[in-house]
């Protein structure tokens, strides 16, 4: 039995790596998390996010109380997603993330989740920080290696470093990452009494998606704070300061590349006035509501993605390396599950980490973690991968895939 104190090393502070700080500071054990971004701030990482079962459970179980009601009072609650052609009439929805609701439609702003999710951790999270790979020591101990030369030693090294992962490129280096074939266009525009009165009611739901011909499809979710967020903060403490509080709503577009008239070079250089136009030009047919809706759009907000999902793999040997989030399982944002998965993945990696520094064998608790993380976490990215399909036409997973 170890008795010397455990030490986490965690690569990357998105979501589930700062989840995971927050249970592993609130258990008394030793974290540090390294972030490659030089601040919290200094890049848009997406703007509203639905919130599932899953990931308020990871929530809860992690953050402190105050904390968990900063969660509650800055959450937007909507009716159930809806499904529409694209003359707005509306559509059966088969949404395979429906039934996960449990009647809580929940939706949040990622930057005042991050926001919350950093809150207290000042001297957990070094910004800066990129993670260039590992090494393995012979006295079991992991050493985490960064661009600038430094480098930082612990008992465990958690990989929360999203899909381009370098820790994964190293210790998994067959795991593959595929284009889905899929392009996104996402941004926002502020919900005022004005632009609340020109879009159509029934738009107003947790995700609204409007499918058009060829597998176009263009999606609406509104996030509505429901007291103004600074009053929510006064409320309780203070502890926070957001920095994004207005109400507004989400819009993007997708479509399968081959449909757009812009190379991938081309999207990614291309103004937001651009990216919108192009988007106006593919939607021309569609209800005349949408052309309204798309004339709000801030064009300063506005950015491509390319749509890609991990290949689920085979369980792999369990080591004092291991990985969550976007890093293991990166999936197609059809069903928008992958941040609820992030946060479940680090609920479950605290308490068994929580094991381990309370005298259980390191690699047996990771091998748990690892266990249930590889099934609900490849579930998820195949069940991403499937609806995708149908409504975005995505690329399917290769047929070989585990
Ligand atoms: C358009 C879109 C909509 C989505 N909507 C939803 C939704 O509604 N609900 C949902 O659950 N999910 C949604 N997702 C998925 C969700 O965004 C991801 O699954 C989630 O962000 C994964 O969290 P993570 O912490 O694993 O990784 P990330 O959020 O990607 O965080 C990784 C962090 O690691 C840092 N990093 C990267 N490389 C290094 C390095 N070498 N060294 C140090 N740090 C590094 C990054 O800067 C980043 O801060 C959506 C995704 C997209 C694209």
């Amino acid at each position: 039995m170890n008795t010397s104190p455990l030490r986490v090393i965690v690569i990357g502070a998105g979501l589930g790596g700062l989840a995971l700080a927050q249970g592993l500071r609130r258990d008394g054990i030793e974290v540090t998390v390294y972030e490659r971004d030089t601040s919290p701030t200094s890049r848009t990482q997406g703007y509203r996010l639905r919130m599932n079962p899953d990931g308020l459970a990871a929530l809860e179980q992690l953050l402190p109380q105050h904390l968990n009601q900063l969660v509650s009072a800055t959450c937007s609650i909507q009716p159930p997603s809806a499904y529409f052609d694209a003359r707005l009439d509306p559509i059966p929805s088969t949404d395979p993330g429906r039934g996960h609701d449990g009647g809580r439609n929940v939706a949040v702003n990622r930057l005042t989740l991050r926001q919350i999710l950093l809150a207290g951790l000042g001297d957990v999270v070094s910004f800066g920080r990129e993670c260039t790979g590992y090494k393995t020591n012979p006295d079991g101990t992991v050493t985490a290696v960064f661009r600038d030369g430094s480098h930082a030693t612990g008992d465990v090294l958690v990989a929360a470093d999203g899909v381009n992962s370098p820790v994964r490129h190293q210790y998994l280096p067959h795991a593959r990452v595929m284009d889905t074939g899929v392009r996104t266009i996402y941004g926002r525009f502020p919900l005022t009494e004005e632009t609340v009165a020109a879009i159509p009611e029934r738009l107003f739901t947790l995700y609204s998606g409007v499918l058009g011909p060829d597998h176009r499809h263009l999606g609406l979710a509104p996030v509505q704070y429901r007291p103004p967020v600074h009053e929510a903060v006064a409320e309780l403490g203070g502890a926070v300061e957001f920095t994004d509080t207005e109400d507004y709503m989400m819009c993007l577009f997708s479509a399968p590349a081959e449909l757009l008239p812009l190379s991938d070079d081309e999207l990614h250089s291309a103004s937001g006035t651009q990216l919108r136009d192009v988007v106006v030009a593919q939607t021309r047919d569609w209800s005349p509501h949408i052309g309204t809706i798309l004339e709000m759009w801030d064009p300063a907000t506005v950015f491509p993605l390319t749509i890609r999902s991990s290949v689920p793999i085979a369980p792999w040997q369990t080591s004092t390396v291991t990985l969550l989030g976007d890093a293991a399982h990166a999936m197609s944002p059809a069903v928008g599950v992958g941040a609820n998965t992030a946060l479940r993945d680090a609920a479950l990696l605290a308490t068994q980490l929580g094991k381990a520094a309370r005298g259980a064998e390191l690699v047996p608790t990771v091998h748990d973690y690892e266990t249930a993380m590889i099934d609900y976490g490849f579930r998820a990215v195949r069940t991403s991968a499937k609806f995708g399909q149908q409504r975005m036409g995505q690329a399917p997973l290769p047929a070989d895939a585990p």
